[in-house]
């Protein structure tokens, strides 16, 4: 049969991660073309040069990964209508923020067959209600996309220092075992479950637990009240998926994406990292003001997802069943002081 040609959209810190690993296996998988083409935001370097030229020149993204050879067989490409159309792979990893715009531009570009799949930890929350990344790339492309999700910190997985992962799909489990294919190495090992909407709400929720443990490193609090922050924060991110989807199942939160995508991003995340300096400055400092000093140019999720997460909550009125989500929005919005996550933490979500 034909080759598969693949595009990754988007070039941050996972992004150029993720072409590492894809390149790193095109070369040596018969049913995929060998080049990866990776599309850039541009921009324009300290040193005047276009960041695309550079990582075409060096193999190398100087700015949101640098160090790392991405494989000579990535193809930079600041043109997006020209990444993806010749690929029937697309795989979409940039900030959640900038996805709405992203598949405005693409609709009508992409080809009919392609299969896509999303690594983008966030969701939007729309008129109707909040709307997955991958179901806005289902809806608005008219294609089909499954997830990958896990305990991934980006530069640990570009020093080729062993994870786990989770593909969640919908319903073909071929197109599942093709996207395990095309992201597994010796140190990542991809395991697939039939639970896209539970993979994906794992790898977003979480990002909410993190900024809440950053506050409690903020606060000198220690192990255990961390471990408790992340225990609470598991069973809220498993009580709002299975109330947002009934399908949802318990096993997935046992997978990578899950506990283990809790406890990493805890531990060294960059919302944990940033969250703790708002909590240090006690929440003198904006998060947008020390996500610029401190991430250059990387971008936080948890913040705009716990915003996100708290408009599903009052909508519907649940605010009173999720305790850690509510308040860690209401204490980046500086409505609450930091050291509210303890306090309001100790009260046991009833929902469990
Ligand atoms: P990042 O945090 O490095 O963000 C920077 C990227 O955003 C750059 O490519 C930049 O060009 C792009 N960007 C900036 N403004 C833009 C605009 N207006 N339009 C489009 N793009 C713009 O990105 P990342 O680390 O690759 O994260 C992407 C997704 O992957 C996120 O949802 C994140 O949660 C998830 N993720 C990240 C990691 C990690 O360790 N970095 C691990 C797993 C999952
Ligand atoms: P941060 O964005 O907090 O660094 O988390 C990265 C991640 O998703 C690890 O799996």
């Amino acid at each position: 049969g034909s080759k598969s040609k693949v595009t990754v959209v988007g070039s941050g810190n996972w992004g150029s991660v993720a072409a590492k690993l894809i390149a790193s296996n095109t070369l040596k998988l018969n049913s995929f073309h060998d080049e990866v083409r990776m599309w850039v935001f541009e921009e324009t370097l300290q040193t005047g040069e276009k960041l695309t030229d550079v990582i075409n020149k060096t193999n190398e993204n100087v700015k949101y990964l640098p160090g790392i050879k991405l494989g000579k067989n990535v193809i930079a490409d600041p043109d997006l209508d020209n990444a993806v159309k010749d690929a029937n792979m697309l795989v979409f990893v940039t900030p959640h923020q900038f996805m709405e715009g992203i598949c405005k531009r693409l609709v009508g570009k992409v080809r009919g067959e392609v299969e896509a799949i999303s690594l983008i930890k966030g969701m939007e929350v729309k008129m109707e209600g909040p709307c997955m990344i991958s179901n806005l790339i289902s809806e608005q492309l008219g294609i089909n996309c499954s997830v990958l999700m896990g305990a991934n910190i980006a530069n640990e997985i570009a020093v080729e220092k062993f994870s786990e992962a989770t593909v969640g799909y919908r319903d073909n489990r071929e197109i599942a075992e093709q996207w395990v294919k095309l992201f597994s190495t010796p140190y990542f090992m991809v395991t697939p479950v039939q639970d896209v909407e539970g993979v994906e709400l794992c790898g977003t929720l979480k990002n909410v637990v993190a900024i809440a443990a950053g506050f409690v490193d903020g606060l000198d609090m220690g192990n255990n009240t961390k471990a408790a922050i992340m225990r609470i924060g598991l069973r809220e991110m498993r009580a709002f998926s299975k109330l947002l989807f009934s399908s949802v199942r318990d096993s997935t939160f046992f997978e990578s994406c899950g506990v283990a995508d809790v406890i990493t991003t805890c531990l060294g995340g960059r919302n944990r990292k940033v969250a703790e300096a708002f909590a240090r400055n006690g929440g003198k400092r904006s998060f947008d003001e020390l996500e610029a000093e401190m991430l250059q140019g990387q971008k936080l999720q948890g913040v705009s997802t716990a915003r996100e997460v708290y408009e599903v909550l009052s909508h519907r009125g649940w605010l009173e069943l999720f305790p850690l989500f509510a308040t860690v929005h209401e204490i980046c919005v500086g409505r609450l002081p930091p050291s509210a996550i303890v306090e309001y933490s100790e009260k046991k979500p009833r929902l469990s």
